[in-house]
C-alpha cells in the first residue's frame, strides 16, 4: 500500500510518509510500554507495598505523558499529510483530466472520475489523516507487550507469538475476499451514477415519448445491482472482521486458561496472573483495533489502485517545438477510426491559407471528425494532419488552440451570464471587441428582448436560452477570439434563414484574413466557399467549386439536388438563391 501510495503522490512524499510511520511506531510502541508499566504498579498494589508502588506510578505518568504528546503531535501530522496528499491528487488528477484524449471519455468515464475526485481523494486522504495509525499501532505496541511477557514467562510469550501467523492469515484472506467485493461495489455504483445522471437528462424526451417507466427500471435495475453489491461487501466485511476477531479471542483464551493453570499449579502468584492477564488484553487491544478499520484500508487501498490507473493512462504527447507558418491545413492520407471502427481511410485534403471551405457528405461520413483532428481532439492512426506546415502533434496544445476558433455542433454553454460565455474564449477582451462579436454573430436583437442584456444568466448548459441563441452566443466566443482558423461544425443549422444571410455575410467576412472550414447543410453557405468537399465513405469523393461540381453531375450535385426539394417541399426559401 506504502509504495502505490508513493506512486500515485509521487516520490517527494516519502520522508514525510516516513516521518509518519515512525511517528505512529513510536506512538504504538509508548502505548505498549504504558501498558507494560502497569504490571509493577498493579503487582505492588496487590501486595499492599504502597511505598513501592510509588515509582511504578512516576514511570506510569511519565510513559503516558510522552503517549499523549505523541499521539497530539502525530494526529496533527497525519492530517496535515492527508490534507497535503487531497492538494496534489486534486492537482494531479485536474492535469491528467486537461491531456488526456478526449476519445478517453464517454458518460460512465466521467462518472468514475467524479467519484475519484470527490470520494476517492477523500479516501486516499484519510489514509494518512487516521487509517494508517492503527496498523502501525497494531504491531508496535503489542511487539512491546510480547517482549515483556518473554521475560515474565518465556513459554507462554511463544504461545501468544504463534497466533501472529494465524491473525496475518485472517487479514489476507479476508482482504482477498474484499478486494473482489470492492471491485463490485465500485463497479455498479459507478453504472448507477451513469444511469442517474443519464435519467435527468434525458427527462425532456422520456416525457415526450412517454417511457420514463421504462427508464425507471433500468434505473431501478442498476440500483438494485449497486445494493446487492454492497450487501455482498458487507457480508464480506463481516466475515473477513469475524475471522480476524476470532483468531485474537482464541489467542486471549488460550493465555487466560495457560495462566489459571499455572496458577492452580502454583507455578505463578496471583499479582504474576493478574499482571500476565492484563498484558494479554493490552496484547489484543491494538490487534481489535485494526480489525475495526481493515476494510476501510482495503477500500482506500482499491481507491488508490484506480486513482493509479488513471494517473497512467497515455497521454498525447506534444514536443512542443513547432509553429505554424501560415493558416494552411493539409490532411496526406489519414487513417482515424473510433474504437477500431474506421471513419477516415486514406483522407487527403489541402486547405489553402484563408480559404473558405465547405464540408458536405451524408450523415456519419466523418466531416465532424476532420474538424475534431484540425484541432487534436483525436490522434491520426496513419498520416499526417498539419496546420500552417507543422504536424499537430509537434505543435504544443496552447499554440495549437490559440490558432483555432471552434463552434461546435452541440453547444455547450457554463452556467454563468451570457458575456461570461462569450468571454471564455478571450477574458481580456474590450466591452468594444465583446460588442463587435456580438454583432457579428447576430446576437444584438435577441439580447435587446433580455432585460439584463449580456448580463443574462444562462442557466446549466444554458438551459435558459433556444438553439439558436446558445449557437449564436457560441459563434459570438468564437469570432471574439480573432483566431487564424475558424471551424464552424453546422455553426448555423439552428438560425433563421434571415439569420443564417446575415451570418454568412460574417463569415464571409471572415474569411477574407483567415482560413474557415464550414460544415454545413445550408446550400447558401456552401455556395459561397472557395472550395466545397464532399466526404463518403472517409475519403473525398468530389472537390471544386460549387458551379464546376453542378456541371459535373456527381455525387455534390445530387445532394444538391435533393437540398433543392426538401426546400421546395417544406416551403423554404433561402435568401442568397
Ligand atoms: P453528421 O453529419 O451526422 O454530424 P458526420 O459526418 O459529422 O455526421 P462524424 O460525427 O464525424 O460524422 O462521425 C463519423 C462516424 O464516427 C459515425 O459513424 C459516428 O457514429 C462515429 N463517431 C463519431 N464520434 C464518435 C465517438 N466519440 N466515439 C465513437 N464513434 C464515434
Amino acid at each position: 500500500m506504502i509504495p502505490r501510495l508513493l506512486t500515485v503522490v509521487g516520490h517527494s512524499f516519502r520522508p514525510r510518509i516516513q516521518m509518519l510511520m515512525a511517528g505512529l511506531a513510536l506512538e504504538g510502541a509508548l502505548m505498549g510500554l504504558g501498558f507494560v508499566a502497569l504490571v509493577p504498579f498493579l503487582r505492588a498494589v496487590l501486595d499492599g507495598d504502597a511505598d513501592a508502588a510509588v515509582l511504578p506510578l512516576i514511570g506510569l505518568a511519565v510513559v503516558f505523558l510522552a503517549y499523549a504528546v505523541t499521539r497530539w503531535v502525530m494526529q496533527l501530522y497525519g492530517y496535515r499529510t492527508g490534507l497535503q496528499i487531497a492538494n496534489v491528487l486534486f492537482e494531479r488528477l485536474g492535469a491528467q483530466i486537461k491531456a488526456l484524449p478526449l476519445g478517453w471519455f464517454n458518460e460512465r468515464r466521467a462518472g468514475e472520475l467524479s467519484v475519484m475526485s470527490s470520494e476517492g481523494i477523500v479516501e486516499i486522504m484519510s489514509l494518512a489523516a487516521h487509517l494508517m495509525r492503527p496498523l502501525v499501532v497494531a504491531i508496535t505496541a503489542p511487539a512491546i507487550v510480547l517482549i515483556f511477557i518473554a521475560f515474565i514467562d518465556w513459554q507462554l510469550a511463544v504461545a501468544l507469538g504463534c497466533v501472529i501467523p494465524f491473525a496475518v492469515a485472517a487479514f489476507i484472506w479476508s482482504g482477498s475476499h474484499m478486494h473482489k467485493a470492492d471491485h463490485s461495489v465500485h463497479g455498479t455504483s459507478v453504472d448507477a451514477a451513469a444511469r442517474i445522471y443519464e435519467f435527468a437528462q434525458a427527462q425532456t424526451v422520456l416525457r415526450a415519448f412517454g417511457r420514463t417507466d421504462g427508464a425507471a427500471r433500468e434505473l431501478d435495475r442498476a440500483l438494485v445491482q449497486s445494493h446487492d453489491a454492497t450487501m455482498f461487501k458487507l457480508r464480506n466485511a463481516a466475515s473477513g472482521f469475524l475471522a480476524f476477531t476470532l483468531t485474537i479471542q482464541l489467542a486471549l483464551t488460550v493465555l487466560l486458561v495457560y495462566g489459571v493453570n499455572r496458577s492452580l499449579g502454583g507455578e505463578v502468584d496471583v499479582p504474576e496472573l493478574v499482571a500476565i492477564f492484563v498484558l494479554g488484553i493490552r496484547f489484543a487491544e491494538p490487534l481489535l483495533g485494526a480489525a475495526d478499520v481493515q476494510d476501510v484500508v482495503r477500500s482506500s487501498d482499491a481507491t488508490l489502485g484506480r486513482m493509479q490507473d488513471i494517473l497512467d493512462l497515455p497521454l498525447m504527447q506534444s514536443t512542443g517545438n513547432a509553429k505554424p507558418q501560415d493558416n494552411a491545413i493539409r490532411f496526406d492520407n489519414v487513417t482515424f477510426g473510433y474504437n477500431d471502427q474506421p471513419v477516415l481511410d486514406g483522407f487527403t485534403l489541402d486547405v489553402p491559407a484563408n480559404s473558405l471551405v465547405a464540408v458536405v457528405g451524408p450523415s456519419g461520413a466523418g466531416k465532424s471528425t476532420v474538424l475534431r483532428l484540425i484541432a487534436r481532439f483525436f490522434d491520426v492512426e496513419a498520416g499526417r494532419v498539419s496546420v500552417g506546415g507543422a504536424d499537430v502533434r509537434d505543435i504544443a496544445t496552447e499554440t495549437l488552440m490559440d490558432q483555432l476558433a471552434v463552434v461546435f455542433q452541440d453547444v455547450y454553454l457554463f452556467d454563468g451570464t451570457i458575456a461570461d460565455n462569450i468571454l471564455i474564449s478571450k477574458p481580456d477582451a474590450s466591452r468594444d471587441a465583446l460588442w463587435d462579436a456580438v454583432r457579428a454573430a447576430q446576437l444584438e436583437a435577441t439580447l435587446a428582448r433580455f432585460p439584463a442584456g449580456l448580463d443574462t444568466p444562462v442557466g446549466e448548459g444554458g438551459a435558459a436560452l433556444s438553439g439558436g441563441e446558445k449557437q449564436r452566443v457560441s459563434i459570438a466566443r468564437a469570432l471574439l477570439k480573432n483566431a487564424n482558423i475558424v471551424l464552424l461544425d453546422e455553426a448555423t443549422a439552428a438560425l433563421d434563414a434571415l439569420d443564417e444571410a446575415r451570418m454568412r455575410a460574417s463569415i464571409e467576412k471572415l474569411a477574407q484574413d483567415r482560413t474557415v472550414i464550414a460544415i454545413s447543410h445550408r446550400l447558401s453557405t456552401i455556395q459561397a466557399a472557395d472550395k466545397i468537399v464532399f466526404l463518403e465513405d472517409g475519403k473525398v469523393a468530389e472537390e471544386g467549386d460549387h458551379a464546376t461540381l453542378l456541371a459535373r453531375g456527381g455525387r455534390y450535385a445530387a445532394f444538391c439536388a435533393l437540398m433543392d426539394a426538401k426546400l421546395q417541399s417544406t416551403g423554404t426559401v433561402e435568401p442568397s438563391r
